[in-house]
């Protein structure tokens, strides 16, 4: 696995020829505000030769700095007042960028921070771009057709986070390789190998469920969206476990459940009019929370257990394909009718979610979370941001405004819906003859509350109705759907982000 690794320098004298270092990075709002003195005099001097010093990322030959190569990569914007830290991370990205084309190695990077409320983050943030901008995709990597990587990145902040940054960017980048790749390179069995392999000594337990008769009495709705995928060996479903127990007496356990669909053909209601192309990458849910439990498996955080599972299925068509109308009993208990095979996900997930409630009963203050690139409802919504959607107990613990207090300062913003009555009234079956609807027929993103009412279909589904406020066990859910923030640029080909790992990971830190 591709790793971008961060290291402290606390000596400022790096900055010099002769340090081992090959580039000095310099991210800034304003040019005379550099700290270091022999840097703010190359800045100016170059800024009164070329013009866009300053205004657009530049290379200046520097004789003396570190590889004789400063990069200043200006912070646009940083004084508006609707902007975010995003600024530094898309300034770091440029800058980063520009070093690594011009040939440096070790290069060092420079925040030149700004006093800002919304900015506390902002060297993290530079430093975790730049691991965004350098990934490659897994498939070239493989073709050996990658660029040579860094070998590391320095930080001159004297924040001593180079380790944490270090296992962020491991976990964002096992993220990434999982929810960007190709389906039948990560097929269903694939996916689960690749987690095996990068979980191997990491402390974290792995399990791997594929028996058909398993999968059939446990993850019912899961194997009905993979029935047609059973035909073929290398497509048939898994699901994997995965469990971090830390050091010390538990005092809180996090559940998640992740989307891992590897190829959504939208099964019998089949995607048209080129819009099946992409769907290699309705995975990042459950890439997002395999890279999370790498994170964690390297800072390994005490008093905290964390459970996932991750479903795995391509949703693929066939003579055995699932279709609309079939009324399937969920793992919970619930008899759903399909209102359409494009809504798969929410099937997925919901008997993940009743197995983690099975856990939750005996578990230490239990808190469940679906991450899953769910809808286009969600996209047509807020674009490329992430959507919380909470249940009662999680709405009175407030859980979406602190994961959106922490998920704003580290870059990762997201937007926090209601659930609603309205949205329990669309799961009803009209003839009465099941328990439930699993969604209407029609594409969510002409679907009113599209990216809500799925949740109160995950609540029912999952057996989670019986965890309500008034409940003897109340438990915590949170719907995360990150269709629109799961990849960044190209509509179909983007980069995935492993959004939401960086929020997820600092609100679990944050409330211990
Ligand atoms: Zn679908």
């Amino acid at each position: 696995m591709a790793l971008i690794k961060f290291v402290d320098v606390a000596d400022q004298d790096a900055i010099f020829e002769g340090s081992g270092w090959d580039a000095l990075v310099v991210v800034t709002a304003d040019l005379t505000s550099i700290a270091v003195e022999e840097v703010a005099l190359l800045a100016d001097h170059g800024s009164k030769v070329d013009q866009r010093v300053g205004k657009s990322v530049t290379l200046l030959f520097a004789p003396g700095i570190a590889g004789g190569r400063l990069v200043i990569a200006p912070v646009l914007k940083a004084t508006d007042e609707y902007e975010d830290v995003r600024v530094f991370a898309d300034a770091a990205q440029q800058g980063i960028k520009v070093a690594k084309e011009a040939g440096a190695k070790r290069p060092l990077l420079l925040v030149n921070g700004i006093a800002d409320q919304r900015y506390k983050k902002a060297e993290a943030v530079a430093a975790l771009a730049c691991g965004q901008a350098l990934w490659q995709a897994l498939e070239r990597r493989e073709a050996g057709a990658a660029d040579p990587e860094l070998e590391c990145i320095g930080l001159l902040s004297g924040a001593n986070n180079a380790s944490m940054l270090t296992a962020i960017e491991a976990g964002r980048g096992l993220a990434r390789d999982l929810c960007g790749t190709e389906p039948e390179r990560m097929s269903a069995p694939a996916f689960a190998d690749y987690c095996v392999a990068a979980f191997t000594g990491s402390g974290v337990e792995l399990s791997v469920v594929e028996d058909r008769d398993i999968l059939e009495r446990d993850y019912p709705l899961l194997s009905a969206v993979g029935r047609a995928s059973f035909a073929v060996s290398r497509h048939q479903p898994r699901v994997v476990k995965l469990e971090y127990i830390g050091e010390g007496e538990i005092e809180r356990t996090y559940l998640f459940a992740g989307k891992g669909v590897v190829y959504d053909t939208g099964g019998a209601d089949i995607k048209v009019a080129g819009s099946m192309a992409g769907m290699s990458r309705d995975k990042g849910g459950a890439a997002a929370v395999a890279g999370l439990l790498k994170t964690i498996s390297m800072l390994k955080p005490k008093g905290i257990r964390v459970v996932a599972e991750l479903g795995l299925v391509r949703n693929s068509i066939g003579s055995e394909a699932f279709v609309t109308d079939e009324i399937i009993m969920s793992h919970a208990g619930q008899r759903v009718r399909i209102g359409n095979t494009d809504a798969e996900g929410r099937l997925v997930l919901a008997d993940l979610m009743s197995q983690l409630r099975i856990t939750a009963h005996s578990a230490v203050k239990p808190e469940m979370f679906s991450v899953a690139t769910l809808t286009g409802h969600v996209v047509r919504c807020f674009g490329g941001y992430t959507a919380a959607v909470e249940n009662s107990v999680a709405k009175q613990a407030q859980v979406a405004d602190r994961m959106q207090r922490q998920a704003a300062t580290w870059g990762e913003p997201i937007e926090v819906s209601q659930l609603r009555r309205d949205d329990f009234s669309k799961i009803i079956d009209p003839s009465g003859a099941a328990d439930m609807l699993s969604s209407n027929n029609a594409p969510s993103s002409i679907t009113a509350r599209g990216h809500q009412y799925p949740a109160a279909f995950l609540i029912k589904a999952s057996g989670l109705s019986s965890h309500g406020v008034n409940s003897a066990l109340p438990i915590a859910y949170t719907h995360l759907d990150i269709a629109g923030s799961a990849t960044e640029g190209h509509p179909q080909y983007g980069t995935p982000t492993a959004t939401p790992l960086v929020g997820l990971f600092n609100y679990i830190i944050d409330s211990k």
